[in-house]
């Protein structure tokens, strides 16, 4: 049996009713998740906060659940649960990790969530009555570390040449993947890419770019997949004051910006302080994101101490998990 090779523990996951340790996880392969890449995911953080009972913080939780909900839509499946079911589902599978060891309580984790259209005779068109395949995976979170923060990232420059439905959260993601692998074997953390001359995203992260203060990225569009962290940084730059304007980013302007910033839910907001051979701006992290990060942990803490409230306010519902 082939083992998974980049983990290293056996996380218990959720898949179709049953929580079972991940080496034991099967799916049948006429699944169309595996024979089409026909299904959808989502990827959201669980923040550990140690300091209140609550125990853990699905940070902008609403938004993804939001998120993953447009995603069946899109797809023609219907949603296995409702938002109060799927809290109640990641929750029971934390609880589960923490119980077998597998996650500490004071561990920021990731809840990854894949539906797929279900399993199927081999066919393109939507077979009628399958039951979509439900996966839940809880693992511990790893963050980008205080070098990458302090010094900032390299990114190479691709051409976009993915499908045109980007903003659906696709679990086929053979474009996304080859650009990744692009970037890994030229020593750089992220690909971003052009699509026409205008910047689009990079292979898993939006990206952001800062000139004179103001700061600026792609609108929301089928060229993108609008993350989590778009709405939350338009907020935070308002907050801090910053100028934001969604508008289309020529390639030169990319190369001619002061700072650029890469955002995900793994990676928060990063700085990127050279593209391909040539440092951005003065080649280190700038003003507007070390306002951005700064507003981000600030957005963490105060959700942190809402979840706290809900928890001992029992009039109010309790939205840790
Ligand atoms: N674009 C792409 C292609 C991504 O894979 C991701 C990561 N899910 C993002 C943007 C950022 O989304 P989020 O902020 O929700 O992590």
């Amino acid at each position: 049996m082939t083992a998974v090779s980049d983990v290293s523990s056996d996380p218990i996951v959720y898949l179709n009713g049953e929580l079972v340790p991940l080496s034991e996880a099967r799916v049948p392969v006429l699944d169309r998740g595996f024979i089409f890449g026909d299904g959808i995911y989502e990827v959201a953080p669980l923040y550990a906060h140690p300091a209140h009972a609550g125990g853990r913080t699905p940070f902008r939780f609403q938004q993804h659940l939001a998120r993953l909900a447009r995603s069946v839509d899109r797809i023609g499946i219907v949603n296995p649960f409702d938002d109060a079911g799927w809290r109640a589902l990641i929750a029971q599978v934390v609880a589960a990790n923490e119980a077998d060891g597998g996650l500490r309580a004071d561990q920021d984790a990731i809840a990854y969530i894949q539906v797929t259209r279900g399993v199927a005779k081999r066919g393109h068109a939507f077979p009628a009555g399958i039951q979509p395949t439900v996966f839940v995976m809880v693992t511990p979170l790893n963050l980008p570390d205080a070098a990458q923060r302090a010094q900032g990232v390299r990114c190479v420059t691709a051409e976009d040449r993915r499908w045109l439905n980007c903003d659906i959260k696709s679990v086929s993601l053979l474009g996304n993947v080859l650009m990744a692998q692009y970037a890994a074997e030229n020593d750089a953390f992220e690909t971003i890419q052009f699509r026409d001359g205008m910047l689009t995203e990079g292979s898993s992260s939006n990206v952001w770019v800062a000139k004179s203060g103001v700061l600026s990225a792609p609108p929301r569009s089928h060229k993108i997949l609008e993350g989590i962290r778009y709405g939350l940084i338009e907020e935070l730059a308002g907050e801090c004051g910053i100028r934001f304007e969604a508008r289309e980013i020529s390639e030169a302007e990319l190369r001619a910006a002061d700072e650029i910033i890469v955002s995900s839910a793994t990676k928060e907001v990063l700085p990127v302080t050279r593209l391909d051979s040539q440092p951005v701006g003065e080649g280190k992290p700038g003003a507007v994101f070390a306002a951005l990060y700064a507003a981000y942990q600030r957005a963490k803490a105060q959700e942190a101490r809402e979840a706290q409230q809900g928890v001992e306010n029992e009039s109010r519902e309790r939205i840790t998990v």
